[in-house]
């Protein structure tokens, strides 16, 4: 088939299997290119697919040597769908890693429903034993309540007033204005169900109880704080309560795994990066096109990859952990300098649509909206035939389980 774009509302329908192909051979030779590091043995890690989970995961496994294991839940091909970019960055960091001594292993299903757990916790004891980082990365606008078979949905909203502002048609490339009405007492604690940390709790309590944490086992999830740019939207807003419960969440974990293993779990803030859950967010597009023209400018940037890789070299298991008062990991120093925040907000109130388009940093933002779902990526040519079966059929291996 012939895959051409197709978005509806920031959120591609569909992906490139080339382009990503292309994508992920590239970023495993960047973190070649980087300094190794000393770094855990056995790691899983829920929702490695993409984004900030999946750039973890090429960095533990090809900068650290680690074997892992990744819970996603990605749409599989099917009669003229191609399936989702994640499922195609599994398929692809699976064949890459044919070159390396170490297994790797994907599970595609619910990381909230006990038999994933179940699942999980059942190949742990049959291949590694037992491990010693889990990564906690997952996004999502719903989560189905085992309990009561309610499906429960986030929202990303402000609180107590409206948040105005504006964002960008990812499809047609135009600045719309934006109200976004305040959350509801429900819609806010449905987020924090969704968003918070519970879930990363329960996969730490199944762990722990199975017996299959190692000595000095950690654990991470990953937060964001922002500033008064982002605020009214993000930290102020629904996500911001769902982000509080998450580092609230570290910081029980931190006690037993403390206690029990001398471990630890921690809370990492990282930067405004692109990805499929962060175009969603309202004002989100424009803010991080203007944070990207700025960094670029002061030669700051990092691509996701990059920051990733610098989070567990340097910060997790290298001596330059940079910590705040509230004990969370600051790998967003860069972003929040206060000039930094200054020069976006600066930009920000004299927005200009008509220079917009034509700053480096929108560019680069559209354009990495763009790669990360294997579309504009140089050398692939989308004129050409795709054989998404063939592709299944060569790549496809047992070790990529739908569960
Ligand atoms: P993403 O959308 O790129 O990735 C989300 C991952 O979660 C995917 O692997 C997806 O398959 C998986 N997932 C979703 N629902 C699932 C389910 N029910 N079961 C199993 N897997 C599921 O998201 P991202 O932007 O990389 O976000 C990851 C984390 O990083 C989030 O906690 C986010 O808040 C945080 N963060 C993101 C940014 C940013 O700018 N994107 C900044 C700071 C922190």
């Amino acid at each position: 088939m012939i895959v051409k774009p197709s978005i509806r509302s920031n959120f591609f329908t569909n992906a490139h299997p080339l382009g990503i192909q292309k994508m992920i051979h590239e970023n495993i030779e960047l973190i070649k290119r980087l300094d190794p590091y000393e770094g855990p043995k056995n790691v899983l890690i829920i929702g490695g697919s993409s984004g900030y989970g999946l750039a973890t995961r090429m960095s533990l496994a090809f900068g650290a040597g680690a074997n892992t294991i990744n819970v996603s839940f990605e749409n599989y091909p099917k009669g003229q769908r191609t399936g989702s970019a994640g499922y195609w960055n599994n398929l692809f960091f699976q064949h890459e890693t044919k070159q390396l001594p170490t297994e790797h292993f994907d599970f595609n299903g619910d990381a909230f429903s006990p038999e994933m757990k179940d699942h999980v916790i059942q190949t742990i004891k049959e291949t590694f034993g037992q491990i010693d980082l889990l990564v906690y990365s997952l996004a999502s606008g719903v989560r189905k309540n085992y309990e009561t078979d309610e499906l429960i949905r986030s929202q990303i909203k402000p609180l107590g007033q409206p948040a105005h502002g504006q964002t960008i048609d990812l499809k047609t490339l135009v600045i719309e204005d934006l109200t976004v009405e305040p959350a509801t007492e429900q819609e806010t604690q449905d987020t924090v169900f969704v968003m918070g940390g519970s879930d990363w709790h329960d996969w730490v309590t199944a762990l722990d109880k199975a017996h299959v944490l190692s000595p000095h086992f950690k654990t991470i999830s990953y937060t964001y704080i922002g500033g008064p740019n982002t605020d009214a939207i993000y930290r102020g807003g629904t996500l911001g309560h769902a982000k509080d419960d998450l580092e609230k969440t570290a910081i029980a974990l931190n006690q037993l795994l403390k206690t029990k293993y001398q471990g630890e779990a921690l809370i990492s803030s990282s930067k405004a990066i692109v990805s499929k859950a962060s175009v969603f967010i309202p004002q989100m597009p424009i803010y991080v096109s203007l944070l990207f023209d700025v960094m670029l400018k002061h030669h700051l940037h990092e691509t996701t990859t990059e920051h990733k890789h610098r989070l567990y070299k340097d910060m997790v298991y290298g001596k330059n952990r940079l910590v705040d008062e509230q004990g969370r990991v600051r790998l967003d120093h860069r972003e929040m300098q206060p000039e930094i925040q200054t020069e976006v907000a600066h930009l920000m109130n004299s927005f200009d649509e008509a220079t917009f388009f034509k700053r480096p940093g929108t560019k680069l933002f559209v354009n990495e909206f763009f790669n990360i779902n294997g579309f504009n990526v140089p050398d692939i040519d989308e004129e050409t035939d795709v054989d998404v079966d063939d592709l299944v059929e060569i790549y496809q291996t047992d070790k990529y389980q739908n569960i």
